[in-house]
């Protein structure tokens, strides 16, 4: 079977230095193991995602000497099957709904301050302080038919209960140079939100079914995202999806950007360019051969 790796950017900005060299990575690696090479549009926010971004990826990336396979997935004509996954985990129970505003929120995190230190995911966000979860189903039935906004969220205590210790296959390094078997810590995210009263997804639902949908092996993504991973391990665990084997990858943007000029603003692949960089500079730039 041949390797599949992918690329996913959001199109809700221009591609930098730092997504040049994931993705210049991914096609090397691709090319390398006689694999296939994915581009996959991460386009479900739609506040911040916008066509023109989108089709710069489009226009950089092939700029860059990538090619990829047609058609390109893009994540928001595929909600029906984010909304399927939801359903799903509603059914065994592992889903509820939370009311709470943000400013809500906020404030049940600082009285939890107040009597002591709250905890804060590998992000440094603060863990949901979980007041909605003890609401009764007919208390739930009557804010949402009242049309009060949502967030779905995972009962996390509910999702570790019905799995063992999970692990999952790293081939690159950790921030704390974990690699091999890492064990899984998802209790670190708390109840994380899944999906919204307005959009069927969230960023760490659509990865995890895209990744498996399209039979991605291996998952070469920026170690910023090493923390997610253990929450990744969880839903495709639940949902009963394969897990690929993952590299996570230095992220080079600032100091690259510092190498090239002394303003850090100038790792635009687009200005790069504008100002006579070659695709073969930036490979120089990222370190690739
Ligand atoms: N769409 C994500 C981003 O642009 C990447 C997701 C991933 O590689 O898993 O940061």
């Amino acid at each position: 079977m041949p390797h599949v790796f992918r690329f996913a950017p959001s199109p809700n900005g221009y591609l930098h230095l730092g997504h040049a060299y994931s993705a210049l990575l991914n096609f090397d690696l691709a090319r390398q193991s006689g694999g296939r090479f994915l581009l996959r549009i991460e386009d479900i926010d739609t506040t911040r995602c916008r066509p023109e971004f989108e089709e710069a990826i489009y226009e950089d990336l092939a700029w860059l000497g990538i090619s990829w396979e047609s058609p390109v997935r893009l994540q928001s004509e595929h909600l029906a099957a984010y909304r399927e996954a939801i359903d799903r985990l509603s059914a065994q129970g592992l889903i509820y709904p939370s009311f709470e505003s943000r400013a809500e929120i906020a404030r049940l995190v600082a009285d939890g301050e107040a009597r002591g230190a709250w905890p804060h995911d590998p992000d440094g966000a603060p863990i949901y302080p979980g007041t909605a979860k003890s609401l009764s189903a007919g208390e739930r039935d009557q804010l949402i038919g009242k049309g009060m906004p949502f967030a779905l969220r995972l009962d996390m205590a509910a999702a570790l209960a019905r799995t063992g210790q999970l692990h999952w296959r790293e081939q690159g390094e950790g921030p704390t140079g974990e690699t091999g078997d890492v064990a899984a810590r998802p209790e670190a995210w708390g109840d994380v939100i899944l999906a919204r009263k307005e959009t069927p997804t969230s960023y760490h639902l659509s990865v995890v079914i895209d990744d498996a949908l399209q039979g991605v092996t291996d998952v070469v993504r920026g170690t910023d995202l090493f923390w997610s991973t253990s929450f990744h391990r969880l839903l495709q665990d639940l949902l009963g999806l394969s897990a690929p084997a993952y590299r996570h990858h230095a992220l080079i943007r600032d100091e690259v950007g510092q190498k090239l000029s002394k303003s850090t603003w100038a790792t635009g692949l687009r200005e790069l360019r504008a100002e006579g960089v070659s695709p073969a500079d930036i490979r120089r730039l990222v370190g690739l051969p």
